[in-house]
């Protein structure tokens, strides 16, 4: 099964993929966990994309287009993935169509999930993740259950995104609403679309989830 996950930034796209996958024996692909590591690592990509990054603005339809169409092909997504992050223009939909029909592959539902733009603002401000094992936790909504410790690796180190500020959340909501939001109407028009209530509980979503998803 392949998937597509859409919402603004911070509508929990990353939390829900993560359990999804995890259940589901999927591959979670998220372009900006891949960038941040290209950036980390000083590649080529990751200097082409770390100061449109650190602005909030998207990076080049080119570059991700590149990075999804490789890293489909690879045997850890066989199985199926969910698409974190991507596509986020019409251009990077319509050039995903046409990369999943070349490789004989399908698209089985696309699930776009609501928040409020009032709480967006608030959920990434409160963002943190493990810097060992990058689970994802939040200072209202989600702390680890022994303070300071990762649920998932025992890891006492946390990192924070330099993009999760102020400044940079606001131009990272107007490209979404310039250049992602589109993309609802798209999916919905060729038949995808589904929609989940994001405003409720972490794992009220995950039912919703796996309701929309079917069994
Ligand atoms: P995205 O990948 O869409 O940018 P994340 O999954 O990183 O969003 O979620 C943003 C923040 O909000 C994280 O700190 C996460 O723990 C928290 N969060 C995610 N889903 C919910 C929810 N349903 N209710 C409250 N907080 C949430
Ligand atoms: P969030 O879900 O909080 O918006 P992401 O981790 O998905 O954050 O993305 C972080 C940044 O990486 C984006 O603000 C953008 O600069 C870049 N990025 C990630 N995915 C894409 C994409 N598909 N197209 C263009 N830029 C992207
Ligand atoms: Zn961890």
């Amino acid at each position: 099964m392949n998937l597509i996950l859409l919402g603004p930034p911070g509508a929990g796209k990353g939390t829900q993929a993560e359990r999804i996958a995890a259940t589901r024996g999927l591959k979670q692909l998220s372009t900006g966990e891949m960038l941040r590591a290209a950036v980390k690592a000083g590649t080529e990509i990751g200097r082409r994309a770390d100061a449109v990054m650190k602005s909030g603005g998207l990076v080049s339809d080119e570059i991700v287009i590149g990075i999804i169409d490789e890293r489909i092909d690879q045997p850890d997504c066989a199985n199926g993935f969910i698409l974190d992050g991507f596509p986020r223009t019409l251009a990077q939909a319509s050039a995903l169509d046409k990369l999943l029909k070349q490789k004989g592959k399908t698209l089985d539902a696309v699930i776009e999930i609501r928040v409020d733009d009032s709480a967006l603002v608030e959920r990434i401000s409160g963002r943190f993740s493990c810097a060992k094992c990058g689970a994802g936790y939040h200072d209202l909504h989600k702390m680890p259950k022994v303070a300071g410790t990762c649920d998932q690796c025992g890891s006492t180190e946390f990192s924070r995104r330099a993009d999760d500020n102020a400044e940079t959340v606001k131009n990272r909501l107007m490209a979404y609403y310039r250049e992602t939001a589109p993309l609802i109407g798209y999916y919905y028009a060729l038949g995808y679309l589904q929609s989940v209530d994001g405003m409720a509980p972490i794992d009220e979503v995950t039912v919703q989830l796996n309701k929309a998803l079917g069994a």
